[in-house]
Order: C-alpha cells, then structure tokens, then sequence
C-alpha cells in the first residue's frame, strides 16, 4: 500500500503531525505499536468519574503550541497544582520540613540561592534555544555540569542540594549529571519571569481540565482509520519518492516521505538504510532519564488539614509528590531510584510507596481508593521517561538535532530542548510544515 506520507507512532508528535498533513489533504498513515494512541500520555478513570494521568500532566503558560493546539481542539487549560494552598514539604534522609527554607539551609543560604538563580537566568539569556552552538563557550559550558557550576559561583552544600532536589523531583537526572549547556538552552526556549533554573508557572501552571491524556484523544478519533494500532515499526528504507516502511510482521509499506515520531530509544531499534551516517549518529546519541510514576486516589485532599498543599521534594524513592487533581496525588520516582524501584519485589513496590506518602503527608496517605504504577523507563516503547543531557551531550548530538533529511523527517519530544509535551506538539507540527512545503 502507497502514501504520500507515514508517520511512524501516534504519541502527541506523530498525532499532531498526522493532523495537520490530513487537513492540507495529505494521504497520511499513522502507525502504532501500542493498541492505543498517546504514547506518554495516558489516562485511566476512576468509578467516582476523576481522570488519573499516568504520564505527561501539566504544562505552563510558555508552552505555546500546546496551548494553541488545546485551543484548536476545544480543550480548557485550567490552573494546575501551583494554586493549591499550604506549604511544601521537602523530606530528607536526616528531617523534613515544611514551607521556606528547606531545614538543610545555613545562614546566608537563601541569599545565595537567590543570587544564583539570577546569575543562571542572565547566562540563560546569552544562549540561542534553537542554536546553542553558535554560543562562544558552547563546549566549555556543555562540558560543565550544573552542580559543578554552581560550586564555581562558590555555592554552598546546601545551595547545590536545593538544586540537585528539585532535579530529584523533576526526575530528568541530577544536575551532578546534567550539562550546564544543556540546562541554560531549556530555560531559555521558554523565558519567562521569573528567575532561577526553572519558574513552575512558565513549565507547570496549567492542565486541560478534560485530562491532559484527552488531547491525544480527541486528535486520535480525528484521525479515525489513518492510523493503525498494534502495528510496530521494524525496518526504514529511505529512498527519494518511495521509501519503504518494514512491520515486524514482514509486511511493507511504501510512502513519498517519513516522519519518525518515535522516542530516541525505541528508534535505534528500527534498522533506518538511505539516511546520513551524520543524522544517525546524531539522532542515536539521544538519551533518555528513566523514570516511573505513581499516582495515588484518595477521598479527599487530606494533606490540606496540615496545612500542606501536597507537593514535595523528596530523596527517598521517591523524589517528588504533587497534587494532580481534587484528592489524587502524582509523583515521580527519578532515575537515582529507579533501580531501587525495580529491585523491590513486586507486591512491596506500592505498599512502600504509600509509606513514603505517609511519612510526608499522615497515615490518611496509606488508605487510597485507587493506585497507578507506570513504570515508563523499562516500557519497551518508551524506554525511559524525558530526554536526559549529560555534560558534553549538547555538542556530541550536534546542530542535526531536531532537522530533518527529506523525505525523512523527524519530530517528537526529544527532538525539542527537553522533552515535554510542548516539544512533541511543537516539533510535530514543524515537521509537518516542512513536509508540506517541499510538496
Ligand atoms: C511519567 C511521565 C510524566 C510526564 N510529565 C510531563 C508533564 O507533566 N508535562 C509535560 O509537558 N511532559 C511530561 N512528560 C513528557 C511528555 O509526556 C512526553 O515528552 C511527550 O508526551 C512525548 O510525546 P512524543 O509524541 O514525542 O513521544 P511518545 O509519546 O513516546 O510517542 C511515541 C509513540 O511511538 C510509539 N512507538 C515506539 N516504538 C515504535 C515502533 N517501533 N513502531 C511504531 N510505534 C512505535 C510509542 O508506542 C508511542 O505511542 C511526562 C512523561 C512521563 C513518562
């Protein structure tokens, strides 16, 4: 069977991109291994009518695309966890505290960590998002990882620990790992008003009230029989005109061009022949944080009697908790942990879990109607969570990041600065744009 265009995978990628190729009339194939569009979204319900996300979630007022997408598909953002009331809890090995300053602070801690976080966003500023290697220090900064910065600036222990926990929460690798190139070029691809390394309004303010999984949804039912599910990709012949698409089924199929949606690492496990030695090694060079989530569904927004707003910063297995809607809390177990998550029995992995809730939020945190474990970083179809750069990464993948070698064609989050739901909407659509203009 012939198209003008396949997409290989229906996650927001793939799904944005195949909209917009069949609006401009485009004869466009969507395929999926999974039995199920959305990729790294996912929602399932509970009996009492709440969506539970169990991948991507919330998303901020500097992530355009995705808005604009929402918007186009009717779909309301609303304000996320940052306007819940109370006081964050971060918890540690030797205490836990409540509210500002983190109980690890000194004196003239806050100050510093104040100072600094300016001192990131006014680099920030010198870094182009879609060129960072036209900057003049792009390997010296790339080579530099955040932690090793900030000691630099003469950060204290407990400034650089403030940093390196809100990584545990975000769960994308420690900044003792992270590349200082790589951190600068994400802040800057959405400069907003705060300062510091990361402003949670800008990349965390909002979520679709439908459930953030009903965009992928509703684009799925758009698109209706141009996509076909339980359909994995095995083999990529890349030639002008007719490209071939392999199943591992053994069944071909022939396209005018290709647009890979896949995630970095399931990509490398599709044999791809008529593309650039360059492009491939660039594209494999990609990396993902492993990760997993849990979500927990309670009665009610317990944590709200203490006068907690149920977001945390954790170093235990956990690294981080968050309140995803009324009584259900999200949180992350980062890459540091999840072999300790995977090395845990089954059957202890949710009781323990749920103790860790407990030690930051009361016993309430044990008696959930409802729990979800996803474990992302071993999903043969995700293999892993958010695109991870270590220090010297940035330049290695090189300025082929994110372009295309038509009538090959790249999109999906990793092909963004950092991931995220933004990156997927945002390169899927661009890849679109491009296809359609070279006919
Ligand atoms: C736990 C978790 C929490 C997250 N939280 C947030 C958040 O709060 N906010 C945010 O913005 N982002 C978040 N993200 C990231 C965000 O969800 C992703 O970056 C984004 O959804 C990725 O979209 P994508 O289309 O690029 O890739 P994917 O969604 O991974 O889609 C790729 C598709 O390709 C398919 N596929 C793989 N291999 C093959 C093959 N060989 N043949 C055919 N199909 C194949 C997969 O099944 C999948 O459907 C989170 C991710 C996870 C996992």
């Amino acid at each position: 069977m012939h198209h003008d265009v396949i997409v290989l995978g229906a996650g927001l990628a793939g799904l944005s991109a195949a909209r917009d190729l069949a609006a401009a009339g485009t004869d466009v194939l969507v395929l999926e291994a999974r039995d199920r569009v959305g990729g790294r979204v996912e929602q399932t319900r509970t009996s009492d009518g709440r969506t539970v996300q169990l991948g991507g979630e919330v998303v901020g007022r500097g992530h355009t695309a995705y808005l604009r997408l929402a918007g186009e598909l009717g779909l309301k953002p609303v304000p996320s966890y940052v306007e819940e009331p109370g006081r964050i809890t971060r918890a540690t090995p030797e205490g836990r505290s409540a509210g500002e300053p983190p109980h690890w602070f000194g004196p003239g801690d806050a100050a510093l960590h104040e100072r600094l976080g300016a001192e990131f966003a006014a680099l920030a500023a010198t870094v182009d998002p879609d060129d960072p290697w036209s900057h003049p220090d792009a390997a010296v900064l790339d080579r530099l990882s955040v932690a090793d910065w900030l000691r630099s600036q003469e950060a204290t222990p407990g400034v650089v620990r403030l940093w390196d926990i809100g990584q545990l929460a975000l769960a994308g690798g420690s900044y003792e790992r992270i590349s200082l190139l790589a951190a600068l070029r994400k802040s800057a691809a959405v400069p907003g008003s705060g300062t510091g390394d990361y402003d949670y309004d800008d990349w965390e303010g909002l979520r679709l009230e439908a459930g953030s999984a009903t965009l992928a949804e509703v684009m799925g039912r758009e698109l209706g029989p141009r996509i076909r599910l339980g359909s994995p990709v095995a083999a990529l012949t890349i030639r002008p005109g007719r490209s071939a698409v392999r199943l591992v089924t053994g069944e071909v199929l022939t396209a005018g061009a290709v647009i890979s949606a896949l995630p970095a690492g399931p990509l490398r496990s599709v044999a791809v022949s008529g593309v650039s030695e360059a492009r491939l090694a660039s594209l494999y060079r990609q990396r993902h944080a492993t990760a997993a989530k849990f979500a927990a569904v309670y009665e009610r927004p317990f944590w709200r009697d203490s006068g907690l707003n149920g977001l945390s910063e954790c170093e235990g297995v956990l690294g981080s908790t968050w309140p995803q809607s009324e009584g259900v809390l999200s949180a992350l177990i980062p890459p540091e942990r999840y072999g300790v998550l995977l090395g845990t029995p089954p059957h202890r992995r949710t009781p323990e879990l749920l103790g860790e809730m407990a030690a930051l939020f009361g016993d309430e945190a044990l008696r959930p109607t409802d729990c979800h474990l996803r474990l992302w970083g071993t999903d043969p179809w995700t293999q892993g969570y958010v695109t991870q750069w270590p220090p010297g990464e940035v330049m290695a993948v090189g300025p082929l990041h994110g372009t295309h070698e038509p009538p090959f064609y790249v999109c999906g989050s990793d092909q963004w600065v950092a991931g995220y739901m933004e990156g997927a909407v945002r390169t899927g659509r661009a890849a679109a744009e491009e296809a359609l203009s070279r006919g």
